[in-house]
């Protein structure tokens, strides 16, 4: 019958196909053989620790207690060494008739003077302003921010999305803007929210939850009168061309002179305007 001929291959086919089964999986023996090797080799040198690494790690150390973890927030002191000459806090200047709030620490130094970022950051912005002169803007955790105005220019490279780690030269001084001297003008904000930054600078703290937000952004009932070096020049000259002079004598004997002076906004500024010169 046809169908029992076909059911028996002839003998050579059925020798070379289990010739071909058992080539097969002594190559697929082989390869596992190979990577379980390689497997092995590769896993041998960290799986045994050297009589070294043994000897490093004394039983005692076990018991001990673990490093703490390094603080979340530290911040340094953007010009090490030098004075704050005038707080964060209500100000009046000498020009002005009512304090307002000085939203950050003024620190005396000669121009040029390298400027550090307070804390590890990223730049948010660079520019200019017209009070605030040229300023350099940081993010930092948690929400805060750090600015760096009157400033004679950015350190090179510091510009949007540099990255920046505390103590690194952020900026130079200057007495941009409306300034009366070679000064750094330093703020420190959550959010929109100004705080004081002698609660920050050359502190550390473990967790956002330690960071005193609530203290420091109060602002003292005291208006304090501000010293300045010398008077801005828009004040004096519009001083002098308005004429409209007002001399008072107070309480206290102190002499107080109001000079009407129109402010000079630049188109886009923030408006703050007000009827007397200001300083930042
Ligand atoms: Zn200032």
């Amino acid at each position: 019958m046809i169908s029992k001929s076909l059911a028996v291959p002839p003998q050579h086919l059925r020798v070379a196909f289990f010739t071909m089964l058992g080539v097969a999986a002594m190559a697929g023996a082989l390869n596992g053989a190979v990577a379980l090797g390689e497997w092995v080799s590769r896993a041998a040198p960290t799986s045994e620790p050297t009589p070294a690494a043994v000897k490093a790690e004394p039983q005692v150390e076990e018991e001990a207690e673990p490093a703490p973890p390094p603080p979340a927030f530290q911040f340094d002191a953007p010009l090490p060494g030098r004075v704050i000459n005038s707080p964060f806090g209500l100000r009046q200047l000498p020009w002005e008739e009512n304090g307002r709030l000085h939203q950050g620490v003024d620190i005396a130094a000669p121009g040029g003077a390298a400027v550090k970022v307070a804390a590890d950051g990223v730049v948010k912005a660079t520019g200019v302003s017209p009070t605030y002169g040229r300023y350099v803007l940081v993010m930092h955790k948690g929400g805060l921010t750090t600015m760096y105005a009157h400033l004679a220019g950015a350190a090179k490279g510091v510009k949007r999305g540099a990255y920046l780690h505390r103590g690194d030269t952020v900026a130079f001084v200057g007495n941009s803007g409306r300034s009366t001297g070679s000064h750094l003008h330093f703020e420190i904000r959550k959010g929109d929210k100004p705080l004081n930054p002698s609660f920050f600078l050359g502190r550390s703290f473990a967790e956002a939850n330690d960071l005193p937000i609530k203290a420091a952004g109060k602002v003292s009932r005291k208006v304090r009168l501000a010293t300045v070096s010398k008077w801005p020049d828009s004040v004096a000259k519009a001083g002098k061309t308005a004429g409209g002079v007002k001399v008072a004598r107070l309480k206290n004997g102190r002499v107080r002179a109001t000079i009407p002076v129109v402010a000079i906004q630049a188109p886009g500024a923030a408006s703050t305007a007000s009827s007397t010169g200001s300083s930042v």
